[in-house]
């Protein structure tokens, strides 16, 4: 089967028992049993059953099958949001003492978590744009997890699953990847080496712009090493799965990071959307990026650019696309935000994966407590504006960021 029709057809399409074509949203807190020998053999885990919402929801597992085969994991986890399925996948592999290596130019919360954890004991270093052999030269003997974002947002890096992986994995280590701005429908990160993917549901998955969430997928073929990665010893039992039975029945639960089952609802329905959004999306953002590249005094990223760093990367690992976000340098601030401002399609909002174009000035907002190395090293410079492209005709796209840098020279409006 091919995307579209595994998304809609694949395996995990549950099978209601009502003929219900959706999954039906289950409101509750908390599951009725006809006697108490059947709960208590729900808590023994001796049979399937729901108990109560935090641990495990109908509306929930739904969600979290598709994913899974989307990915081709062996389980997933749906968190309250992105920030709290990162923090979950990292708090179930790493202990006080222990060592994160991370790519730089991440997602400010991760960052800013990063740095939370530093304080719980559990130290990241922290690389340019996690080259296999920086990360060879980084691992040490407390190092538990190789931790990058796949397309880094919005400076664009592209992570090298194959080689950083191959390099963890003959360290006995890890690669866990955030997968939230190529979606499954670009890459499939567990088959090009990672071992677990997170994602944000709030971007691209929901699509809709309409609920956060978060997702955790495990791959399931890690070899883990209990001596090593002490903080699974008591999941040894699970050997490979270790990790994820870790993460359900231990870390998520008691983290109480659950997803509210109307927000696995309608991630579910958005998801149903998400090879037609990506494929418009991506087309979108190749026209107008390269349009607004012949613009004189424009500097676009945008990784379908010949010459763009990481352009291998695209044919390479994802599947020819280049994503939905792109940035262009405007030549100052002011004129940046006059850009900005004299936009009449794309809003100024702070979120990606809209099916609306969504505009931004990061320097001033998403990096606004970052220094001037942070910025750089994520890509952002006074002048930067960033676009995640939404579903709208290119040609009016074009038009419309167009005139309104044409217009921002003379400091006119339209
Ligand atoms: C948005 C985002 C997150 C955090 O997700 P939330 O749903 O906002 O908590 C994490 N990683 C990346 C790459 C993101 O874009």
């Amino acid at each position: 089967m091919e995307f579209n029709t595994k998304l809609l057809h694949g395996s995990s399409i549950s099978k209601n028992p009502n003929r219900e074509i959706l999954p039906p949203i289950s409101q509750v807190s908390a599951f009725r049993y006809e006697n108490m020998e059947e709960l208590e053999k729900v808590f023994q885990h001796r049979s399937m059953g729901y108990a109560y919402s935090r641990i495990g929801n109908p509306t929930l597992s739904a969600f979290e099958r598709r994913i899974n085969e989307l990915e081709g994991g062996v389980s997933a986890v749906c968190c309250s949001s992105g920030m709290s399925a990162v923090t979950a996948a990292l708090l179930a592999v790493c202990k006080t003492g222990d060592e994160i290596i991370a790519g730089s130019g991440l997602y400010g919360g991760t960052i800013d978590l990063f740095h939370d954890l530093e304080k719980l004991g559990i130290h990241t270093v922290f690389l340019d744009g996690l080259d296999s052999e920086e990360v060879r030269k980084a691992i040490n003997e407390k190092t538990r997890v190789v931790f990058g974002e796949l397309i880094s947002n919005p400076s664009l890096k592209v992570l090298d699953i194959p080689a950083v992986s191959q390099i963890a994995h003959d360290a006995g280590i890890p690669l866990f990847v955030d997968s939230t701005s190529a979606t499954p429908y670009i890459a499939r990160p567990l088959s090009l080496g990672a071992d677990v993917v997170i994602h944000s549901a709030s971007k691209y998955i929901n699509g809709g712009g309409n609920s956060i969430g978060g997702v955790i997928v495990d791959g399931g073929k890690f070899p883990w090493d209990f001596e090593k990665h002490t903080a699974l010893e008591e999941f040894k039992r699970y050997s490979k799965r270790a990790f994820g039975v870790r993460l359900r029945t231990d870390i998520w639960e008691n983290l109480g990071g659950c997803m509210a089952p109307v927000n696995a609802f309608l991630s579910y329905i958005g998801l149903d959307t998400l090879g037609l959004r990506m494929e418009k999306i991506c087309e979108n953002a190749d026209r107008l990026a390269k349009a607004l590249n012949e613009i004189e005094g424009i500097k676009v990223n945008y990784l379908t650019l010949p010459g763009h760093p990481y352009h291998v990367y695209v044919e390479k690992e994802l599947s020819g696309y280049g994503g939905g976000i792109l940035t262009f340098r405007a030549g100052s601030k002011e004129k940046a935000f006059r850009i900005i401002n004299s936009l009449k399609y794309a809003l100024i909002a702070s979120n990606i994966g809209d099916l609306r174009t969504l505009v931004i000035h990061p320097a001033s907002t998403l990096y606004i407590h970052s220094n001037e190395a942070e910025r750089e090293a994520a890509g952002v410079y006074e002048d930067t504006v960033r676009v995640s492209v939404g579903i709208e005709d290119a040609d009016d796209l074009i038009k419309d960021f167009t005139a309104a840098i044409e217009n921002s020279d003379t400091g006119g409006y339209i």
